[in-house]
């Protein structure tokens, strides 16, 4: 699932090809990722308009039409966005923006959402969401954590906890500071927090730099792969020797989702 350096690689990506550019068509190869309004209604209202800024927030990808009017693109699960010439493989929605520039939300399991909002922030999961890792001080993010007794690892996952990431990032983010994935977030001592937060950030910041990690169908806007999988310690990596202490990367089930570690790095 794309997470926040892969929804941010493509929210540049995206920026510098199509801000001021015209949509001049839609093609809508099925319904599904459609929410809220019929596909003729959607057609309708975004033909014609020009894309005036992309942003991202958490998972979510915005574009601003007008000053009332936003589309907004969750990818969920396998979710991708292609900007070529032709329609791509699992296309499902195409915005055309002429002159041979099709983007292509393609889906082969139809879990991404589309939809038209007068105002992004009200919603539903926007109004819920946690804040911008990359947005906080040292201080806030500690303060996050005061009097919660969850696991940390899925506590870091938690999007009305913090927005943006996901099974990867969080993985490689408690590796990197040591702590392991089953500790209660309010057991954590404060020297650790703030390593936590440092490796969250450079982690993100260079994930974010190479394009993000294509671990499995995601790939950048131009269709190429992000480079992040061989900067990953731990993700997928059970079985394996720790880059570390050279003991053997274990693999549990933490707050449903599996997860890698060191039971020897992360105490
Ligand atoms: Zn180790």
């Amino acid at each position: 699932m794309p997470e926040l350096p892969e929804v941010q690689t493509i929210k540049e990506y995206l920026s510098e090809k199509l801000v001021g550019e015209q949509i001049k068509n839609v093609v809508i190869k099925d319904e599904r990722p459609i929410k809220g309004v019929s596909s003729e209604e959607f057609k309708e209202t975004i033909k014609s308009k020009q894309v005036k800024e992309i942003f991202r927030r958490g998972k979510l990808l915005v574009f601003k039409l007008e000053e009332k009017l936003f589309l907004a693109i969750h990818l969920r699960i396998n979710g991708i966005l292609i900007l070529s010439e032709k329609e791509e493989r699992f296309a499902r929605v195409i915005f055309d923006f002429g002159k041979n520039r099709l983007l292509n939300l393609c889906d082969s399991r139809v879990f991404a959402q589309v939809q038209l909002v007068s105002d992004w922030r009200k919603i539903p999961i926007v109004e819920k969401m946690g804040p911008e890792p990359l947005e906080m001080e040292k201080e806030e993010f500690a303060a996050l954590f005061k009097g919660k007794k969850a696991k940390i690892k899925p506590l870091l996952m938690d999007q009305h906890f913090l927005a943006g990431i996901g099974n990867i990032y969080a993985q490689e983010a408690v590796f990197c500071a040591g702590i392991n994935p089953e500790s209660r977030a309010n057991a954590i001592e404060p020297q650790r927090l703030e390593k936590l937060y440092q490796c969250l950030i450079s982690i993100l910041k260079k994930a974010i730099s190479v394009g993000g990690s294509s671990v499995d169908v995601y790939l950048r806007p131009d269709g190429t792969k992000g480079r992040y999988e061989s900067f990953l310690k731990v993700y997928q990596r059970n079985g394996q020797a720790c880059f570390k202490c050279n003991s053997q990367i274990k693999r549990i089930v933490s707050g449903g989702r599996g997860t890698c570690f060191c039971p020897k790095c992360q105490k």
